[in-house]
């Protein structure tokens, strides 16, 4: 009999029958269920910039377990770990004294963006101001909001009205951009959403001067940038929060994944301390913000989180981010130059992508699925989304990983036409 169990983003028609069942992790490597070894080249999904099977995290989230396994945050209950994550967060955030709120996933803290953009303009006065703007090909989880402000219309296309207050620009435009706000009114629009890079959408990178200026313009018309760093931090980019490697003022900052290495679900947004001010006036009968889960700041997911800051500070993880970036780029060159491959996108921060020529794509549209398959068969995991593969390995990979990649992708590449 079929198994129940319904994967997310899948054709279950597919999958039924034909699961690839992962076992066991280390480092850069994971099993499947017959015991043969691949590498991770996406850290599972996006995640894990440690790699896998640090015992460092099994002996935090055992101690705290052992020691308190579950409070809640709401009102005034805390946890030590939640306290401490909280400072140390707010210790590294690009804006000093950042407030931080903390969630169980990226999507989480994208919706909790919005709610907190929207509501810091209510409660200063401004109640209308209260329109969301995204980009095409964003991608920002798959909550209400999420959904809404994320640019890749497939995401949204089977799901009814949508919320409403929310537009998208083209995702390199600064004019776009500006333009939007000045359409809809500077004193309509509460916040712009904008990955660094383009993560699920394709691995876009930003032009040199796009996001400086696209927070230029957003500051000029008192609209919040909100950037969404699930993926680009903690590493990812070659810096603790992704954003912080260009000089400019987030005024919140969204992050999951890479905070635990993915080991237990955690999410946590950064606030400006302007954007939070009218919650945090110190009086009685100041606005609170109605908003937050069961398990926010839920102590062993605290724990763990700060056990990953220490392999992130012990192993001087953050900075191979940048340090990996060329040599990404420069095992991916004979991919580029394959003529299945219409367009490979690498050299900032330690992700790429692989998109297939058009005409490939002509000829099958799921050909991204099967490179994803061929992969696999040459000990490679990798993401497939529209048109090609991505890939964001383990900040721990080193150069046997890239040489597999390097020769890998060719080989899987020269098949798929077969
Ligand atoms: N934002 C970005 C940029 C993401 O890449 C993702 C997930 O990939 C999310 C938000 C949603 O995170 P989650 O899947 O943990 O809800």
């Amino acid at each position: 009999m079929e198994n129940p169990l319904w994967h997310p983003f899948a054709d279950m028609g597919a999958v039924d029958g034909d699961r690839f069942v992962i076992t066991r992790g280390s480092g850069s490597y994971v099993w499947d269920d017959a015991g043969r070894r691949y590498f991770d080249a996406t850290a599972s999904l996006w995640y894990a910039n440690f790699g896998h099977g640090r015992p460092e995290i099994t002996q935090a989230v055992t101690a705290q377990l052992e020691k308190l396994d579950s409070y809640n945050l709401f009102g005034y209950y805390a946890n030590e770990p939640a306290l401490e994550l909280a400072s140390r967060l707010s210790s590294l955030a690009p804006v000093p004294g950042s407030k931080v709120f903390l969630g169980s996933g990226g999507g989480d803290v994208v919706d909790t963006a919005v709610k907190i953009a929207r509501a810091h303009f209510a409660h200063t006065g401004r109640p209308e101001k209260s329109h969301i703007i995204g980009r095409t090909q964003g991608y920002h989880g798959t909550h209400g909001f999420g959904t809404a402000v994320g640019g890749i219309p497939v995401n949204a296309a089977d799901f009814g009205p949508m919320a409403t207050g929310f537009s998208h620009v083209a995702h390199d435009s600064v004019g776009d951009l500006e333009a939007e706000i000045l359409r809809v009114g500077p004193d309509r629009v509460a916040a712009f959403f904008c990955e660094p890079v383009i993560g699920a959408g394709g691995v876009l990178l930003p032009a040199p001067g796009y996001l400086e200026a696209a927070v230029e313009v957003c500051h000029r018309h008192g609209v919040l940038f909100v950037a969404d760093c699930v993926i680009a931090a903690f590493g990812r980019l070659g810096t603790w929060f992704g954003i912080d490697r260009w000089d400019v003022r987030p005024d919140m900052v969204t992050t999951a994944k890479g905070l635990t290495g993915g080991t237990i679900p955690l999410s946590a947004l950064l606030v400006s301390p302007d954007v939070a001010a009218p919650f945090f006036t110190g009086s009685p009968g100041a606005p609170v913000l109605r908003h937050g889960a069961t398990y926010s700041g839920h102590p062993v997911a605290c724990a763990a989180a700060l056990a990953t800051l220490d392999i992130y500070e012990k192993d001087g993880l953050i900075p191979r981010g940048r340090e990996l970036e060329k040599p990404l780029a420069d095992a991916l060159s004979s991919a580029a130059s394959h003529p299945a491959v219409g367009e490979v996108r690498a050299g900032l921060g330690f992700l790429a992508a692989v998109e297939l020529s058009a005409e490939v794509l002509a000829a099958d549209p799921g050909a991204s699925g099967r490179l994803q398959r061929l992969l696999r068969d040459e000990g490679v995991l990798v993401r497939p989304w529209g048109k090609g593969i991505a890939m964001s390995p383990p900040l721990i990979a080193g150069d046997e990983e890239l040489d597999l990649l390097a020769s890998a992708i060719p080989v899987a590449l020269s098949r798929l036409g077969g």
